[in-house]
């Protein structure tokens, strides 16, 4: 390990995403992550971000949050791979010597932060759910589930630098957009064997899918094993279709193959925070409610009066989801033909 002179270390900086050739929300996220670590450090928060024609794109950043936003333009770097995106934020890591390094718990920053802390011989806390500032240290107090989930654990990288992590989706609310703040866009160039790569890019195949991914629907309706048996997935699909919604799942459910892993809400899956969530026939096991439990409304549907799930939820209904759930997708379609 490379024990570094840590005083040479300074700043925030936050590793954006593009998709579709948009700034993803995710890079507002972790903007509003930073700047609270950013003012506590009395810092600048940088962003850093990678792509193919995002020049225009990167001007909301600032009012974002970001102090400086370094942007890395080339057609060459359309799609994340691995190779030359590493190889870029590697170099300039090195070159500007940050003393935090964040990155959203995304396919991308799960599979770009460990590869970057070997080759910077750094520390990585993945998966984080909150970080802060220990002020006394100066040091990034990064927290996460540990013990399948049982308990919060609080990690410091004392000697590395930069410290290094990655934030769940949705762990935080971006900013309000602030037109006034300032900032400043540096472009940086990179050619030659920093845009090669080993791997190359054949097609990109979409999940066929109910509704918005999970991660950013607004509305979910999930279910887990008391919904007995594949074939009832199609109610649930009916339910989540009368608000234009997603289907989300228990682990048991997905484990079980009724549904496929991306619907997966909990430690192990995603972490959602829509505006409502309907949880069928789930018992509201600690990992589960780890996903789930920052919904603004829950409305809890379960046969037993005991279950976890109702210590949660903001409306319970106990009963049995088989005539639970028609009764509501009756109700509901009445509603919206009155409207
Ligand atoms: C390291 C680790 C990571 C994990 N990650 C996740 C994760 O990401 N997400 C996750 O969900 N779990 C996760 N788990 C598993 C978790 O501990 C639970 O086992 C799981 O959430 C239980 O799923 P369930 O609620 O569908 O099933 P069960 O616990 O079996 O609950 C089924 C529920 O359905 C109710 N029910 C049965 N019939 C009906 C009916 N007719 N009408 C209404 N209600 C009915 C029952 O009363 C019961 O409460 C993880 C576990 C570990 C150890």
């Amino acid at each position: 390990m490379k024990e570094r002179d840590y005083r040479q270390y300074k700043g925030v900086w936050a590793l954006g995403e593009v998709r579709d050739g948009e700034i993803h929300p995710v890079s507002f996220e972790l903007l509003a992550w930073g700047r609270g670590l950013a003012d506590k450090l009395s810092v600048d928060l940088s962003i850093v971000i990678i792509g193919s024609h995002i020049k225009d794109k990167v001007k909301e950043l600032i009012p974002r949050g970001a102090d400086k936003v370094y942007v890395i333009d080339h057609p060459a770097l359309e799609h994340f791979r691995i190779d030359p995106f590493s190889a870029i934020l590697t170099t300039m890591v090195e070159e500007y010597k940050p003393e935090i390094l964040i990155a959203s718990a995304t396919s991308m920053g799960r599979t770009i932060m460990p590869v970057m802390a070997v080759k910077l011989d750094a520390g990585l806390t993945a998966d984080c759910t909150g970080l802060d500032i220990d002020l006394e240290e100066r040091l990034l107090i990064q927290t996460r589930p540990a013990v399948g989930g049982n308990i919060m654990a609080t990690i410091k990288t004392p000697v590395l630098r930069p410290q290094m992590s990655t934030v769940r989706p949705k762990s935080k609310r971006p900013l309000p957009v602030d037109h006034s703040r300032k900032g400043e866009i540096l472009v940086k160039e990179f050619s030659g064997e920093f845009l090669t790569s080993r791997v190359k890019r054949l097609a990109f195949i979409r999940e066929e899918a109910i509704g918005a991914p999970i991660q950013d629907a607004e509305y979910i309706v999930a279910f887990g094993k008391g919904l007995k048996d594949s074939k009832h997935v199609e109610l649930m699909k009916e339910l989540a279709q009368v608000f234009n919604g997603s289907l989300g799942a228990s682990r048991n459910a997905t484990d079980l193959g009724w549904i496929s892993y991306s619907h997966q809400v909990g430690l192990s899956g995603k972490t959602v925070s829509p505006r409502l969530y309907i949880a069928a026939g789930i018992s509201g096991a600690v990992q589960h409610l780890a996903g789930m439990s920052s919904a603004e409304i829950i409305i809890a549907i379960n046969s037993d009066p005991d279950a976890n799930i109702f210590g949660v939820a903001d409306y319970g209904i106990v009963g049995d989801l088989f005539e639970v759930i028609p009764l509501l997708i009756k109700k509901l379609k009445e509603k919206a033909k009155e409207a």
